[in-house]
């Protein structure tokens, strides 16, 4: 069977790029093409930013109700194929399907529906000046109202996730949207696209532009018709955007890199629930997500003990085809990422580190066996300021570092030009909210990694982002704040 070519969302029609060409999709699992996604250009950017233009609105107008409804249905549609969406983002990323099936997918699903709540029960404010001596009050509204069209970028981790939790928010201020997923890993959201016709959006209120970063994902960021971006990606590539969009005075919502520290003190309880869960906060997803905690901070008086029982269980980890029910670690997103995480490994040796379990890439035999595999990874003896220690690898590898006490940790921790998640584990409950607050962190878990409501504020401080996603956050980037003042 030739390789599915997947296509544009353009104007509520699926249409095939412009100028004819496609990029090659690969399976992660074994190294071969599967699918063709769009290499668009900026023909096909102008074409889905006149039709957001010419949808907007209309969308704006549209009664909330509607909005919520059309957002509900595409969530149910995406849920009701669930099975079908958990094995192409599997098949697309290299992570393990019963990953893709219990938190990819279901919370693609729930941030739809996330939006479509909080949009129903959104308000603005109102704020009362009292007459005081002139005798003449005023009441002020603020009204928020969508921006029109806007762009959302977002990165091949968590491909699904990450493209609905900015699209989600967008359409259900009224926006019209422009989107753009990664070229790496652009399977679902194209199955997204054909769901959200049938869904209920009008024609030009959802666009999704397949193709490269630095061609359309650039285009979409400098187009002057496009109000606000939101990003979720490198650091490296969010410094290019916020360069692009200053100019114009665009709204920008970068969600970055991050090097997290997951900080162990002595008086943790390490259970065999929270010991799983500080080895899921380096190696879930493969070490490809943002907030995992590839910085492990193990107070001293514990470190031999606990570094022993961590490694059992790192090693226990099962790399795998990611078809396999079994598999805790899959493959790496593309082999120029797999080369990229050997080379932090390379660098680590040479550097004086001790690789303490893995370190190689893996080769699996049958069907895998063109697969880009690497180990799980466990490095030791490297000093905070050692590249291993400051650079966002993105890999299953993770590097323990001990401390004596809370001022070293506290220093070790925020050593960093990222500032985007930390995870203390201290059964220390004063400890736990004296440090919460001197970490420079966008997000500080206690004795939990990963835990979200997605109401909360989510984003980094530092070089890990600007802005803040999730709840009301998110329904504020997407909107203008007018004040209107009435003397009475
Ligand atoms: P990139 O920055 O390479 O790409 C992210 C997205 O931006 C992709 O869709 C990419 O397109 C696109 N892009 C690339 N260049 C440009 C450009 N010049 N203008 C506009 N868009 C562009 O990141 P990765 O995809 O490699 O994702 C991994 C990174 O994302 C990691 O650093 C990780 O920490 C970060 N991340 C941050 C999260 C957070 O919430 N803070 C969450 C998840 C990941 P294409 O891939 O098609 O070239």
């Amino acid at each position: 069977m030739p390789n599915q070519r997947l296509a544009n969302l353009i104007d509520g029609r699926l249409q095939a790029p412009i100028r004819g060409a496609w990029l090659d999709v690969h399976e992660p699992a074994t190294g071969a093409v599967f699918a063709h996604c769009p290499d668009s250009g900026a023909a096909d950017v102008e074409a889905a930013v006149a039709a957001a233009g010419r949808a907007a609105a209309g969308w704006a107008s549209t009664p909330v109700e509607e909005r919520a409804r059309a957002l509900s249905r595409l969530a149910d549609m995406i849920e009701s194929r669930l099975e079908e969406f958990a094995s192409l983002e599997s098949r697309d990323s290299g992570k393990p399907v019963s990953l893709a099936r219990r938190l990819d997918i279901p919370r693609a699903v729930s941030n739809l529906r996330h939006f479509a709540a909080a949009i129903m029960t959104w308000g603005s404010e109102s704020h009362a000046m009292e007459s005081g001596i002139t005798g003449s009050g005023a009441i002020n509204y603020t009204l928020r109202q969508p921006l029109g069209v806007v762009g959302c970028i977002s990165p091949w981790n968590l491909p699904l996730y990450l493209f609905t939790w900015k699209i989600a928010p967008a359409l259900a201020a009224g926006n019209t949207v422009v989107a753009k997923p990664s070229e790496v890993t652009p399977c679902t959201a194209a199955l997204l696209g054909e769901l959200s016709i049938a869904a209920g959006f009008p024609p030009g209120v959802l666009n999704i532009v397949h193709g490269p970063g630095p061609t359309v994902g650039q285009t979409i960021v400098e187009h002057p018709a496009v109000k606000a971006i939101s990003f979720t990606g490198s650091t490296a590539t969010g410094a290019r955007i916020a360069s692009a969009a200053a100019p114009q005075f665009k709204k920008v919502s970068l969600e970055l890199g991050g090097k997290n520290p997951a900080i162990v003190f002595a008086d943790a309880d390490l259970g065999d629930a929270n010991m799983a869960a500080i080895v899921r906060s380096g190696f879930a997803n493969q070490g490809e997500i943002c907030l995992c905690g590839s910085r492990v901070l193990v107070q001293r008086s514990i470190y031999a003990a606990f570094r022993e029982r961590y490694l059992a269980r790192v090693r226990a980890l099962r790399v795998g085809d990611p078809n396999d029910m079994d598999s805790d670690l899959g493959a790496l997103v593309s082999r120029a990422h797999c080369a990229k995480v050997l080379g932090c490994i390379e660098q680590a040796r040479s550097d004086g580190g001790l690789v303490l379990c893995g370190g190689t890439a893996l080769s699996l035999p049958g069907r895998c066996a063109g697969g880009w595999f690497v180990a799980p990874t466990v490095i030791e003896g490297l000093p905070s300021a050692a590249p291993t220690n400051q650079q966002e690898i993105f890999g299953p590898v993770v590097s323990l570092i001990p401390f004596e006490d809370e001022d070293e940790a506290l220093a070790i921790a925020n050593d960093s030009r990222y500032g985007l998640a930390a995870s203390l584990w201290t059964q220390d409950l004063s400890r736990a909210h004296r440090l919460a607050g001197r970490l420079e962190f966008g997000i500080v878990w206690i004795n939990c990694w990963l835990l979200r409501d997605l109401r909360t504020p989510f984003g980094g401080a530092r070089q890990s982002g600007l802005g803040r996603e999730g709840g009301n956050e998110a329904l504020h980037f997407f909107t203008e704040a007018k004040n209107i003042c009435i003397r009475y």
